[in-house]
């Protein structure tokens, strides 16, 4: 979903007159985006896949890394170095987004190899060797493709903070109701304090998070700057999802451990949120130079 935002705030009017109804109907579906590579990391504006400008195509060559959905996609956003690093005046230039036709790159320039993972998510590393890209699958300008794709970013966190929001909220019902049915020493372990209070943390860390999640999404839908609360939003709701989790595991003893209450899985699919989309530390990171103005680090 936050991949549209790309497609609409940056794509040309033809660009929207060819895949928006497609997408509406469900005939295509835009769930991947191609940014993460395995020798950069999160410093994105270091990517190495290169896409070059021959004829009436882009050539596009090097690998990617955590690319999730592909497996639920007929199209993919790929960022993709347009001019050499060396060549631009500031780092964040020179990079470009392209709309990938998952049917024509699969086995004609690009492959993929699913990640075996600790979550339940279809991800998967991608490589291309001269795949060949139309001109005309350029979304926006060339050389400005980092500064669309912060927009998909800031609706990607916002999205995600929304996700752990609704896994704290599943969190903090199921330690409640647990903790009102299950008797030991002849009471609702509930009615003890030392359990009551783990989970009423929880659901105020929880209702906390989303309020901001609704501040980036107010600011985001009224193409307002939303960097700042986008990531706070997803910082705090992701460290409240998790601290949800830990808590109605441990609220459900031995029994958030089996299977079939899906306690453990959930808590095992909350943790992602601290790594991905973006890391704790990218977040500190830029709250402490962009909001607080302290020295850049990198
Ligand atoms: C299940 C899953 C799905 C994903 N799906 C996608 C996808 O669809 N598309 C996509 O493009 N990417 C995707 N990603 C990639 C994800 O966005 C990255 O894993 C994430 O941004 C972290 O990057 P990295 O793994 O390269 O970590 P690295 O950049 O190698 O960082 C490793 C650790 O070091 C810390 N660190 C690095 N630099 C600094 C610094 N300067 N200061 C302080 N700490 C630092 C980080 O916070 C992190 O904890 C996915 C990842 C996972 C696990």
């Amino acid at each position: 979903m936050y991949n549209m935002s790309t497609l609409l705030r940056h794509g040309s009017d033809k660009q929207k007159a060819l895949y928006m109804p497609k997408i509406a109907s469900g005939e295509w579906r835009l769930q991947s985006m191609a940014v993460t590579e395995p020798t950069t990391g999160t410093d994105t504006t270091k990517i190495k896949t290169t896409a070059v400008k021959k004829g009436d195509r882009y050539v596009v060559n090097g690998q990617k890394v955590w690319i999730s959905r592909l497996q639920h996609s007929e199209l993919m956003i790929l960022l993709a170095r347009t001019t050499p690093l060396d060549q631009v005046k500031r780092k964040s230039e020179g990079m470009s987004i392209f709309m990938v036709h998952l049917d024509q790159a699969l086995g004609q320039g690009m492959e993929m190899r699913l990640i075996p993972n600790m979550v339940n998510h279809e991800t998967n590393q991608v490589f291309f060797d001269n795949l060949e890209i139309p001109e005309e699958n350029l979304i926006g300008e060339e050389g400005k493709g980092f500064k669309y794709i912060l927009d998909g970013l800031n609706a990607e966190r916002t999205l995600i903070a929304a996700e752990c929001i609704g896994d704290g909220y599943w969190f903090v019902d199921r330690a409640t109701r647990y903790a009102k049915d299950r008797i030991v020493f002849d009471r609702p372990i509930g009615q003890n304090q030392g359990v009551q209070f783990p989970i009423a943390e929880s659901y105020i860390e929880v209702e906390a998070a989303n309020l901001m999640r609704w501040r980036a999404c107010e600011l985001f839908d009224a193409h307002q700057p939303c960097g700042a609360e986008a990531n706070m939003a997803k910082y705090l709701a992701a460290k409240a999802s998790f601290e949800a989790a830990n808590v109605c595991l441990q609220t459900h003893g031995g029994f958030g451990f089996a299977a079939e209450y899906h306690v453990e899985r959930k808590f095992r699919e909350t943790r992602l949120y601290q790594v991905a989309p973006i890391s704790t530390n990218l977040i500190f990171s830029y709250v402490a130079e962009h909001v607080l103005g302290l020295p850049r680090s990198f």
